[in-house]
């Protein structure tokens, strides 16, 4: 079976390994940087990014999971997540990992759509896939690797980089785990050797 690691120093943990295995894989909740040498794929949940990158820092896994990355290994950003992932954090000096090419904005739906639920269409997935948003960030500028998977208000809210998936939303909170299932496909295909779908 396939091994998910779902990090799991602060952020919405238990809802992604229930999704995971749902969607045919195996979770296991990574608290230990030596664990992902245990896994074949890697969740970064949504919580708070500033809080999950110093966690990052303190605990040893920036390095750690830049390797991982390195390996063709898939990781799999959600809100939060997908900041932690960026290269740029728009009004940041530094990012976190830094792996992939885009520019981020943190809280970019402001007060007034602080939280909202939405059906929204994503590439290679047949049928609107339920989306939450809980101070969301978007997607603001791409590199040329970067696939565009699904807008809203012609926004990017989730996007793909060869091994690297990213979604401004929580696909872990409703009973909708098609994207875990994208996830765990992108997993299957890099231990596989497969070509990148
Ligand atoms: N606003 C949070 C941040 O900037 C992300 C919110 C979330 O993960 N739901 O880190």
């Amino acid at each position: 079976t396939l091994k998910i690691g779902v990090l799991a120093l602060q952020g919405a943990v238990a809802e992604h390994i229930r999704s995971l295995e749902q969607a045919g894989a195996e979770g296991v909740i990574v608290k230990r940087a030596q664990q992902l040498d245990e896994i074949d794929g890697l969740v970064i949940p949504g919580g708070e990014s500033t809080t999950i990158g110093k966690l990052m820092r303190q605990y040893g896994f920036i390095d750690r999971i830049q390797a991982f990355s390195e390996a063709g290994k898939p990781i799999f950003g959600t809100c939060a997540g997908l900041i932690v992932l960026a290269k740029r954090i728009e009004g940041q000096e530094e990012p976190h990992l830094g792996l992939m090419d885009m520019t981020v904005t943190r809280n970019a739906f402001g007060r007034q759509r602080e939280s909202f639920e939405t059906d929204l269409p994503i590439k290679g997935i047949d049928e609107p896939v339920r989306a939450v948003f809980i101070r969301a960030p978007l997607i603001r500028e791409i590199g040329a690797d970067v696939e565009v998977l699904s807008v809203y208000n012609e926004e990017m809210v989730t996007a793909r980089e060869g091994h690297l998936l990213v979604s401004s939303f929580h696909p872990e909170l409703t009973d909708d785990y098609r994207l875990h299932e994208y996830f765990a496909d992108m997993v299957r295909q890099s231990k596989t050797g497969e070509p990148k779908g």
